[in-house]
């Protein structure tokens, strides 16, 4: 059993919810912050959303000039269209995996400042690692924020009703490299509490179990 709360505080990160039309309806977003930093994780899907995200870094207290970053997960709409109107309002950087990159400025027109990829680490709650998860896209990118012990999966996990599945195979540029980035994670045996999904609810305590029952036999196809 999934133990899913909608709005559930975590310190140092903040759900923002966007709206998406169509039938997958909210798209979440995230502000990780500290006292120095704060950085966006995905952007939305339309100018709508990017109105949002600054009217919620306005609630944290901050400035769009207080951001520090701009972490893309992966390249699709509901993940980058809010950037187009975002690029113009401050001077952040924005990253994204090499692999991603092309798709996200084609779709955006925004160029991306600096290209990640898993080693690298964010400046933010004492650090946050970046952990590649293909599959879904190929250069699909997560975010494990070892403080709060949460997972920020993007799209490489989604939530269905009481269980957690990869991302399902109608869904990924590679449905067998998906389940294949969530053995990998679990072998990377991180403490994982937490795990916070672009769709779908997300998990707020012991996420060990429903993580490890998603490469249970026929579970998520
Ligand atoms: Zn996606």
């Amino acid at each position: 059993m999934v133990t899913v709360h909608k709005n559930f505080p975590i310190e140092g990160i903040e759900t923002v919810p966007c709206r998406v039309d169509g039938f997958r309806g909210v798209v979440k977003t995230y502000l990780i912050h500290d006292d120095d930093q704060l950085v966006l994780v995905d952007t939305g899907a339309s100018d709508l959303d990017s109105d949002i995200i600054v009217n919620a870094i306005q609630k944290l207290g901050r400035t769009m000039d207080d951001l520090t970053m701009c972490f893309l997960t992966h390249n699709h709409g509901d993940h980058v269209g809010g950037l187009k109107r975002l690029r113009p309002l401050a001077d952040f950087p924005v990253v994204i995996s090499e692999i991603d990159a092309p798709q996200m400025e084609r779709q955006t027109g925004v160029k991306p400042d600096r290209l990640i990829s898993e080693g690298d680490t964010l400046p933010v709650l004492g650090g946050v690692k970046v952990i590649a998860m293909p599959g879904h896209t190929i250069g699909s990118l997560a975010l494990y924020v070892e403080r709060v012990e949460t997972f920020i999966a993007g799209d490489s996990i989604v939530s269905a009703g009481q269980h957690l599945m990869a991302s399902p195979p109608f869904l990924s540029d590679d449905p067998q490299l998906a389940r294949d980035s969530i053995k990998r994670l679990l072998d990377m045996g991180l403490k994982i509490d937490k795990v916070l999904m672009g769709h779908g609810d997300d998990v707020h305590n012991q996420a060990a179990g429903p993580l490890n029952r998603i490469l249970a036999e026929g579970r998520g196809f």
